[in-house]
């Protein structure tokens, strides 16, 4: 006779401790601990190979989780609703757990249909929420308190034993090669499974984060110095509660902790507005950069002819990671001195990233980019971040091989070298290393231009006070407390928030 499951449908949640749709589910019946492999979402714009195969490290650590348990995970490949309708049909379910999950739009959709089909079958189904985030929010007033208490809330035990169900059968874990996902060269990626991310939290709380909030911008000392920790947060093998807490024990540092919060607050963000992963924030930029696909090729190969902007890149190819100030850095470059669109540059930085984040990532381009109308504009000059973050040049030499021989003196600016210095140094311009695209002053000067011409009027301001309202921070102290009093007063239709004059900062 079949018995109905609890199924409990991971997704990006791939652990077993602090787990409320699976203890709670343990609690009320067998249950079924479901994995879906869905090859549409893995042939996605923004999925990669390194991403697939981290995943499948977290996987592979979670049937043995799993297993110890007493009852091994389910794997299937397919798509989620045609899954549970053959186990629905076959008997197996009698109700449908998972975490609430922001996700870039494929996995919102996907979440619609398997709540539309399960509504129709009158299946039960509970979704914990994700973290900090909260569902159907209506405003940013009080939330950070509301992370708060999340985040001081117990953490949930593994449930100590999960009875045997029938055999179901289990797909085999398909390779990257099986999801059609393409060449994809990343041989210093971080492994997944949660045994890899509580050695990293254990190495970064003991000794590697001691100095953490003077080493995390240089990518000299950021790869040491932080915690690493973002792509297990990705695919949930640590919760963030976890983190936080292990952190406040720890007595880490208050910047560490800020961030864990930014964290969630990025992704509340896209929770509130899914739009966020395709649209402008601000819809007055709308068509304003046409990218250039030369451009955008040299700038993602690496190729630009600024060295360490080609560092950073080449770095982040071959690791699957970048530190913060980095990731800006490159981002800001595509968007204002090479114009290119945020979503064109956006996509290539989201295969990139092992840590893929929809919800941070969409955000911080557009951040970058100058799209949010909440914001301050920061266009970073390529040349001063190099001489700031790598001064003698360690970094670059490493990454951009040939330049290896330039001297100190012109290896932040090689096209200040003349045809004997290139020969001496072994690295002849546009030949062994490009020159570059463009002259990146009189590009910031005229991105500069072109985003203050949209940031003007009472029409701009108005759309940025409603942006403010719904996501901006209300956690800062100082002046900032203020308009969070004024923003409290006035509902939104309602705003006229002075935003001040727009800044554009350089740096
Ligand atoms: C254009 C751009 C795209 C980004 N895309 C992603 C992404 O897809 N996934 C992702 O996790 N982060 C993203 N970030 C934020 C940040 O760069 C990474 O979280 C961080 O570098 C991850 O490394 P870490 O775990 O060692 O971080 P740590 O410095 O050790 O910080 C600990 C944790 O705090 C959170 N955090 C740190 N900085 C930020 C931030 N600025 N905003 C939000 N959360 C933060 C992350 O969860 C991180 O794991 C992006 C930043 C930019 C500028």
């Amino acid at each position: 006779m079949t018995i109905p499951l609890q199924v409990v449908w991971f997704k990006r949640d791939l652990r077993i401790h602090d787990h409320q749709p699976l203890l709670e589910a343990s609690k009320r019946g067998p249950v079924l601990p479901l994995y879906v492999i869905e090859p549409r979402l893995w042939a996605e714009p923004d999925a990669s190979k390194r991403q697939w195969d981290f995943c499948r490290e977290c996987l592979q650590d979670l049937q043995q989780q799993l297993t110890a348990l007493g009852q091994p995970l389910v794997i299937r490949v397919g798509e989620p609703v045609a899954v549970l309708d053959t186990l629905f049909k076959q008997g197996y379910i009698a109700k449908v757990w998972s975490h609430q999950e922001t996700g870039n739009s494929f996995t919102y959709n996907r979440d619609r249909s398997v709540r539309r089909w399960l509504s129709q079958h009158g299946i039960p189904r509970a979704e914990s929420p994700s973290n900090g985030v909260i569902r159907r929010l209506h405003d940013r007033n009080g939330w950070a308190r509301s992370w708060e208490k999340r985040m001081d809330q117990e953490r949930l035990p593994a449930p100590e034993f999960l009875p045997k169900i029938n055999d179901l059968g289990c797909a085999e874990l398909p390779t990257a090669d099986d999801l059609g996902l393409g060449a994809d060269l990343c041989p210093d990626r971080q492994r997944g499974g949660r045994k890899a991310a509580l050695e990293l939290l254990h190495s970064f709380f003991d000794e590697r984060g001691q100095d953490y909030a003077r080493n995390l911008s240089s990518p000299l000392t950021a790869f040491h110095s932080c915690s690493r920790i973002s792509a297990h947060l990705a695919y949930g093998t640590v919760s963030m509660r976890e983190v936080v807490q292990f952190a406040r024990a720890r007595h880490s540092s208050r910047a560490f902790i800020e961030r864990l919060h930014w964290h969630c607050h990025f992704i509340q963000k896209l929770e509130s507005e899914p739009s966020l992963e395709m649209q402008n924030a601000h819809r007055a930029y709308d068509g304003l950069r046409k990218t250039k696909p030369e451009r955008l090729k040299a700038w993602a190969d690496g190729r630009t002819g600024w060295p360490f902007i080609d560092a950073c890149m080449r770095a982040l190819r071959h690791t699957g990671w970048i530190n913060f100030r980095m990731r800006a850095m490159l981002m800001s470059v595509a968007s204002y001195h090479l114009w290119i669109d945020w979503r064109d540059s956006g996509e290539i930085l989201a295969r990139l990233f092992v840590d893929y984040e929809p919800g941070i990532h969409w955000n911080q381009c557009q951040m970058q980019s100058g799209t949010t109308g909440i914001n301050t504009v920061r266009v970073y000059n390529p040349i001063k971040q190099g001489l700031d973050h790598d001064p003698k040049g360690i970094f670059i030499r490493f990454w951009v091989p040939e330049l290896s021989n330039v001297p100190l003196v012109h290896l932040h600016t090689p096209w200040t070298m003349n045809a004997n210095d290139q020969e001496l140094a072994r690295c002849v311009l546009g030949q062994d290393y490009p020159l570059p695209l463009i002259d990146h002053e009189e590009a910031a000067r005229q991105a500069r231009d072109r985003i203050w011409g949209v940031r003007q009027g009472e029409s701009y301001r108005r759309e940025a006070d409603a942006i403010q309202w719904k996501h901006g921070s209300r956690r800062h102290s100082g002046s900032r407390r203020g308009k969070q009093s004024r923003l409290k007063k006035q509902a939104p239709g309602q705003l006229s928030l002075d935003l001040g004059k727009p800044q554009i900062n350089s740096g």
